[in-house]
């Protein structure tokens, strides 16, 4: 592969990840990899007391109230943490759902046992401000929201601030999934109340997988004594063993923690929260102003665009297939996302990792040679899916 880009290539003949993570990492972040560690030696427990500080600093103003947790297995089993940890048995969610992810978060409930009801705005509509106040006021029972902050599977940036601000006033918890846009879209105390938000190693920090860390209120961490439905996924109980001991409570991901320490130190050189979301909202607007002049459309109006993702229409073109546009894509070393409406046939592109503005050129330039590889003469979407983008104009 030539280098196409000031950020080296990932690996000689290695694709880059166009994908919501795992994604592309630094050499640095693999090289990471290549010692071993003792879960109980002082040198581990440092690489991890360093990185719960790292974390909790990337909240900013107000970040002394908080505490980092991290917590074992991919991004969903922190999720889970969350959820079962700090929602008690007697209390009752409304979870703003708006695709995969949202409903994922009800489905972790029901298997939980908690109470819950769900405002569904479909495949990505926005849950709005004042469709939450209303479902509080219409329902005193409910004591925690969870939100979606980038809902991946449409890459819809949700109106969390309007969505903070209905929970606050009516006096309930928030908590926030923000898998895959802490790190490049700021979550701070200064802007949001929440006693907790989730995210993991290998989204925008660009880590790679292995565990999931909650940002959490000492307070709220201190309140959740006893409420886990599960022993390995007690954030309590992790959080107090690690303030006891500075050890993760079962085996820790040594060689993904080492790793994500190195994630943390780029993350920091790159200008932290504003730098790495700079970067990544280059790529999109790179990369959707070069698949629109291709006449590709996005799902999502400009607003909602969220600079981690990006959702595309299938051309209605007969010789378009998405398979094969797929592997040829593939072979010129770009491997994409494949879609997850109902209503129409897309795909999606990620913005975040090891890439730059000239990557997306490429990826533009790729796509293009594809196109005219496939016979396709036009990229424009069927007529059903720009009413259904319609829709989303309100
Ligand atoms: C990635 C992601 C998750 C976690 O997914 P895992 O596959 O379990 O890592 C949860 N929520 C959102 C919004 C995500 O993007």
């Amino acid at each position: 592969m030539t280098p196409i880009s000031p950020l080296p290539a990932p690996r000689l003949g290695e694709p880059y990840l166009l994908t919501p993570g795992p994604l592309t990492t630094s050499y640095e972040v693999k090289s990471a990899m290549l010692r071993d560690w003792g879960s109980w030696d002082a040198d581990f427990r440092a690489l991890t007391a360093g990185m719960r500080a790292g974390l909790v600093d990337l909240l900013g103003p107000g970040k002394d109230d908080y505490d980092c947790v991290p917590m074992q297995g991919s991004g969903s089993f922190a999720v889970e943490a969350m959820l079962g940890s700090f929602i008690p048995r007697g209390g009752k969610a409304l979870v703003l759902a708006n695709g995969a992810y949202g409903q994922r978060a009800a489905e972790t409930l029901r298997y939980l046992h908690r109470d819950h009801v769900v405002l569904d705005k479909g495949d990505y509509l926005p849950p709005r401000g004042d469709e939450v106040a209303q479902m509080l006021a219409a329902d005193p029972a409910i004591t925690h929201v969870v939100a979606i902050h980038c809902e991946t599977s449409s890459g819809i940036l949700n109106p969390i601030g309007e969505i903070s601000d209905a929970v606050a006033a009516a006096g309930r918890v928030l908590l926030i999934d923000s898998m895959s846009a802490f790190g490049a879209v700021p979550v701070s105390p200064e802007h949001l109340i929440f006693d907790a938000m989730v995210s993991s190693a290998n989204k925008c920090i660009e880590g790679v997988p292995g565990f999931g860390f909650v940002l959490a209120r000492k307070t709220a961490l201190a309140a959740a004594k006893g409420n886990a439905h599960s022993l390995a996924l007690d954030l309590h109980a992790q959080w107090a063993h690690m303030e006891k001991t500075s050890q993760w409570r079962f085996t820790p991901p040594t060689h993904a923690v080492a790793a994500f320490v190195e994630a943390l130190k780029a993350h920091k050189a790159e200008g932290g929260v504003a730098g790495r979301g700079a970067r990544y909202a280059e790529n999109r607007d790179v990369l959707v102003a070069g698949m629109r002049e291709l006449g590709f459309e996005t799902l999502l109006d400009d607003r909602w665009l969220s600079p981690i993702i990006v959702t595309f229409f299938c051309p209605a073109d007969p010789a378009f297939a998405f398979p094969a546009f797929y592997d040829a894509m593939k072979a010129r070393g770009f491997i994409l996302y494949p879609g997850k409406l109902t209503v129409a046939e897309s795909f999606r592109i990620g913005c975040i990792g090891q890439m730059d503005a000239a990557v997306m050129r490429a990826v533009v330039a790729a796509a293009g040679e594809v196109l005219k590889d496939m016979g396709v003469t036009s990229a424009a979407p069927p007529p059903q899916a720009l009413a259904e983008r319609a829709r989303l104009a309100n």
